[in-house]
């Protein structure tokens, strides 16, 4: 049985007031839960301490949206996985689509810092996609496999107890534009087939994969309906507290 997970990605967004608000009001909402849903919160490092000391002793857990494959040095900017940790991390956000494009994150970029997140006992969220021009021209299924290739392809069976996979369409991030149910069902189905092929049929039925891009109160059901889809990865609206819930509420355990 896979356990859903839905994580709220809140970008740059949410300084430590606003972020200690919100996480009050998810915490508060998820009070009494017990769906068997795993919630992350995903602030901005600057709000981690803030969103901590809201989230202790609840089941809600916390992450961080990039981390740096060094464990500490003259890297001015640069935030180590154990340094995570010590700020009460378990999750970090791993190639998340914004990275690529704005940050240069390539798939040897992605790699170096799942292994250093994985080595420090974080659980990594590594995010794929493909771009609206490589979905039009076909390569949706190459893109994706070239990203796990280069993400995740080096890893050791023992890794992947905690690692998770975000399929995340460039073209429906942000947007307002979500994929079809079946067409993120298409991608997710090819994305556990490969991790077969690659990693075994063992790891690829336990593997979450989640869903990301424009997931909504509205869209959430339909898309966690679809048997290889074990959660989302919600951006803009996990930026409200009831909005956000109810896409948590839509997940469902998979079989
Ligand atoms: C994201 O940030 O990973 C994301 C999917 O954003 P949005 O839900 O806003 O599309």
């Amino acid at each position: 049985m896979r356990t859903p997970l839905v994580a709220g990605n809140w970008k740059m967004y949410k300084g430590p007031t606003e972020a200690r608000r919100l996480a009050l009001e998810v915490r508060n909402g998820r009070l009494g839960s017990r769906d068997g849903t795993e919630v992350v919160l995903i602030p901005p490092f600057v709000s981690l301490a803030a969103v901590e000391e809201i989230l202790r002793g609840s089941d809600l857990r916390l992450g961080a949206q990039n981390v740096f494959w060094e464990r500490q040095g003259a890297w001015t900017g640069e935030v180590a996985p154990d340094m995570l940790r010590d700020a009460g991390c378990s999750f970090v956000l791993i190639g998340h689509s914004e990275r690529r494009t704005h940050f240069g994150e390539t798939d040897v970029t992605v790699a170096r810092r799942l292994r250093a997140a994985l080595d420090a006992g974080l659980h990594a969220i590594v995010c794929i996609g493909e771009t609206l021009s490589e979905r039009e021209a076909g390569s949706t299924e190459s893109v994706t496999a070239t990203q796990l290739q280069g993400g995740v392809g080096a890893l050791a069976s023992s890794d992947w107890s905690r690692v998770t996979l975000a399929y995340e369409p460039v073209w429906a991030i942000g947007t307002g534009r979500n994929a079809t149910p079946a067409q993120a069902q298409e991608v997710h189905a090819h994305v556990r087939a490969w991790i077969a092929a690659h990693a075994g049929a063992t790891i690829a039925r336990e593997v979450r994969i989640l869903y990301g891009g424009s997931v909504k109160p509205d869209n959430a059901a339909q898309l966690m309906e679809q048997p290889d889809l074990d959660g989302a990865l919600v951006g803009g609206a996990s930026l409200e507290s009831d909005a956000f819930l109810r896409i948590v509420t839509a997940a469902r355990p998979r079989a």
